[in-house]
């Protein structure tokens, strides 16, 4: 069985990860969406949270399995038995990092190959952070995100405002 792991922080999903999602999930037996914990970077929502809110976006996708993770991306992919790690370029400035990450997974593993995926041109500018920009600003969502997480969103963006003002 072909498996592909698609790693980020997803905090939250967005539309341009949606779009990764579906092309990925159309290439591999099985996509596993992992939810990759960072200690140093506090977010939006807990891993937890994430996974459920990507659980919900991705439900209509029968091979895609949403997961989490606080390994080294190398030893997960071992673990999980995947040869393949899908990641999203939107632009040059997304290139230097992701080459450089590449290449250290695949030290690490050297069964690890690294796919790269054009973002779509409708995507290229979207990022989570650009999310919680627009949340904070009060923009109508539907546009940057999946619906069904709208209003998660929209609710802890206000919470959070609350906790700061
Ligand atoms: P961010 O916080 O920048 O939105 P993540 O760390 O969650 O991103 O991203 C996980 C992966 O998804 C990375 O490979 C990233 O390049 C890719 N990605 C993020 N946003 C998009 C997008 N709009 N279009 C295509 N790929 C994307």
């Amino acid at each position: 069985m072909n498996v592909a792991i698609y790693p980020g922080s997803f905090d939250p999903v967005t539309l341009g990860h949606l779009n990764i999602i579906k092309r990925a999930a159309a290439c591999f037996d099985r996509l596993i969406v992992c939810v990759m914990v960072n200690s140093k970077k506090q977010g939006m929502f807990t891993p937890d949270e994430r996974v459920e809110l990507l659980r919900r976006a991705t439900r209509r996708f029968s091979n895609v399995e949403v997961d989490f993770s606080s390994e080294l991306l190398a030893a997960y992919a071992k673990r999980r038995g995947a040869r393949v790690v899908v990641k999203g370029l939107r632009a040059v400035s997304d290139y230097e990092q992701e080459v450089q990450m590449a290449v250290i997974n695949r030290k690490l593993n050297p069964k690890l190959e690294t796919m790269f995926l054009a973002s779509s041109e409708k995507y290229t500018y979207l990022s989570s952070t650009i999310v919680k920009e627009m949340a904070r600003y009060g923009a109508d969502l539907a546009e940057f995100i999946p619906r069904e997480i709208v209003d998660d969103v929209n609710r802890r963006m206000r919470t959070m405002e609350g906790k700061e003002g």
